[in-house]
């Protein structure tokens, strides 16, 4: 209901837009355009509530896909371009030629917090450059890193303020920020969503002399067939799509599980504790459970524990991966005394959480070959 809002205030500004061109009346146009323009902004507060909202209950997905860092970061400026442009302002902004080009990750995400940072640092700057760069580099785990840099030559942030801009709600500057609009929400957002992809937002500022704001993102590297077999073994199909039961009671971890395992087309069934888990897996078949270790209720080494029990009587095997936050020695025993067959630890890294499901669920078939 909620989310088909924007939607509708979309089409509102569209239909706007086409009797604007069909009116005489200079006066009557002139109304029009300023509706069309509280149209827009109304959409733009009601999209960043929508996200925020999201965010604060844990389901803001990332839709993740191969895409061109170059693209993303060229469109995201070129849509602000004109904005700089009447400001007297240089937008510019480059590359690392080192960079790889193309990722797998959320590209609208991306840009979105490109567009905030961007656009913060077009209306808080009244002469000089805006500057954006970008640079990747790998990953032990193979994954990337990206670092986006945003300089301004603009009024510059106290120290006091640093600490507080990426809370919600909160602006700096009041009356530059009440001219300029905005709900406050957009660093909030940009924050969440920097954290969804795996990464860190920061400020470097002196007042007066402008601002760098800095994010880092986790990218996952496009790759060949060769390496999908050695992630997923022999004998087992690479592309086969997993019904997976993903038991976790923290929302950003729920996310953050759901857009890592999105691109291989697995299913995820989500639950919030060990019970719900159990009374899933009775009513439906999965392929392998991600089991958070601590949950409210019964946790993860209970439920585990009692899905072993049950299946001495079954015979059978569930695949089940523990995540857990205790990146203790003794807690990966504790795991796999309940049964488990896996451990990834968090912060989750994507390179461990795939070689676990593939490893856990070839261990399975492994097991149902043997008569
Ligand atoms: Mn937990």
């Amino acid at each position: 209901m909620l989310a088909a809002m924007p939607m509708h205030i979309v089409e509102t500004s569209g239909l706007t837009n086409c009797i604007v061109s069909k009116i005489d009346s200079e006066d009557q146009r002139d109304y029009l355009r300023t509706v069309e323009h509280s149209a827009e902004s109304l959409m733009q507060v009601i999209d960043d509530i929508l996200d925020f909202s999201k965010i604060e209950a844990g389901r803001l997905e990332l839709d993740c896909r191969k895409f061109s860092l170059r693209e993303c970061l060229e469109n995201a400026v070129k849509t602000l371009q004109a904005m700089a442009h009447q400001k007297g302002l240089v937008l510019e902004w480059s590359i690392r030629p080192d960079t790889l080009d193309s990722v797998i990750g959320d590209p609208i995400r991306v840009r979105q917090v490109l567009l905030n940072l961007i656009g913060n640092a077009v209306k808080f700057t009244e002469s000089g450059s805006v500057r954006v760069e970008v640079t990747a580099k790998p990953l032990q785990d193979r994954s990337l890193l990206a670092e986006f840099q945003v300089h301004d030559t603009g009024i510059g942030i106290t120290g006091d303020q640093q600490k507080l801009i990426f809370e919600p709600f909160r602006q700096v500057n009041g009356s530059k920020a009440r001219r300029h609009g905005g709900t406050g929400l957009g660093l909030a957002i940009s924050a969440n969503l920097v954290r969804l992809m795996g990464g860190r937002i920061w400020v470097d500022s002196e007042e007066g002399r402008g601002s760098t704001f800095h994010f880092t993102t986790r990218f996952e590297p496009v790759v060949s067939a060769q390496p999908a077999e050695l992630l997923y073994g022999a004998g087992s199909d690479p592309d086969r799509p997993l019904s997976i039961l993903l038991a976790e009671d923290d929302p950003a971890s729920r996310t953050l599980v759901a857009s890592l395992l999105k691109p291989s087309g697995h299913r995820i069934t989500n639950v919030c504790n060990g019970l719900q888990a159990l009374s899933a897996i009775e009513r439906q078949e999965f392929d392998l459970v991600l089991m958070d270790i601590q949950m409210p209720g019964m946790d993860g080494l209970e439920a585990t524990a009692e899905i072993r029990k049950r299946e001495r009587e079954t015979g059978s095997h569930m695949p089940i991966v523990a995540l857990t936050a205790h990146a203790l020695n003794g807690d990966q025993q504790r795991c796999l005394e309940a049964g488990m067959d896996r451990y990834v630890s968090k912060p989750i890294r994507p390179g461990d959480l795939l070689a676990a499901i593939s490893s856990a669920t070839r261990c399975r078939t492994a097991l149902e070959a043997i008569p």
